[in-house]
């Protein structure tokens, strides 16, 4: 368990100008014993002002750094544009955009060698659970981008996501958020305890004011990645309030 808790807000394809100056302003009154990363829609990562209250990030960039790509973003262009973090690997993109193992791990790769830090989302869909199969799909997530580039893993924050708990307002148990995020520092530590014992494991999946808390009191969860309750920028802010330390 790391010290600082860190709120992560992922405003997937929603927010705009109105919602960036009224989370701002929110988030001006909160203290520095808590982490916050935003990441909004990439066009408007530009108009956020620099603050020491929140970091930015993107959603996602492209596996390559430049060229004939129409329509991708860089990781040059999203720090240009203010953005320090990226998801990588959302169960949205895995299952709406194809994203495999293969493709997460090369855009870590481009995020790392940029200068970003990649928030790397794993989980397992309802039917995984059901058969009992989540640690091996969790396993099986970390080993890939483990056995292709071992340095990444420390270089990263990892979001445990169940897919059963994004969007449908059926969060994980604490109990439940607290076993499995147990099971990935094991995961890390088999391939170095000390970078099990520093990376940040953040759970999202219906995270909102009223279920935080029991969730951050949880041994292994270092804080959330918030995706509904993140457009609502009073319950952000409580949110993030209740990640104090
Ligand atoms: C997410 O999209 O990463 C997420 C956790 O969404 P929600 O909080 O809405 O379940």
């Amino acid at each position: 368990m790391t010290a600082k808790k860190l709120i992560a807000a992922n405003w997937k394809m929603n927010g705009s100008l109105a919602l960036v100056e009224a989370v701002t302003q929110q988030l001006t009154s909160l203290s520095s014993s808590v982490d916050v990363l935003i990441c909004p829609p990439a066009t408007l990562l530009a108009h956020f002002p620099v603050s020491q209250h929140y970091s930015l990030g993107a959603q996602n960039l492209s596996e390559h750094s430049g060229g004939a790509y129409t329509g991708e973003l860089s990781a040059a262009l999203v720090i240009e544009a203010g953005a320090s973090y990226v998801l990588v690997g959302h169960s949205e993109r895995r299952q709406y955009f194809a994203e495999t193992d293969e493709l997460v791990c090369l855009k870590m790769q481009q995020a790392v060698s940029a200068g970003l830090t990649p928030v790397l989302c794993i989980g397992e869909t309802l039917t995984e659970r059901q058969q009992e199969n989540t640690e091996q799909v969790i396993a099986k997530q970390l080993a890939a981008v483990y056995a292709s580039h071992p340095e990444l893993l420390a270089k990263s924050v990892i979001a445990y996501e169940p897919v059963w708990a994004i969007g449908t307002g059926e969060s994980a148990t604490p109990e439940q958020a607290q076993t499995t995020h147990a099971f990935i520092r094991r995961q890390l530590a088999q391939f170095d305890s000390a970078v099990a014992a520093k990376v940040r494991i953040l759970y999202g999946g219906s995270v909102n004011a009223a279920n935080c808390q029991a969730l951050f009191t949880q041994a292994d969860i270092d804080g959330a990645l918030v995706g509904g309750a993140s457009l609502k920028p009073a319950e952000f802010m409580q949110i993030c309030q209740s990640a104090k330390e």
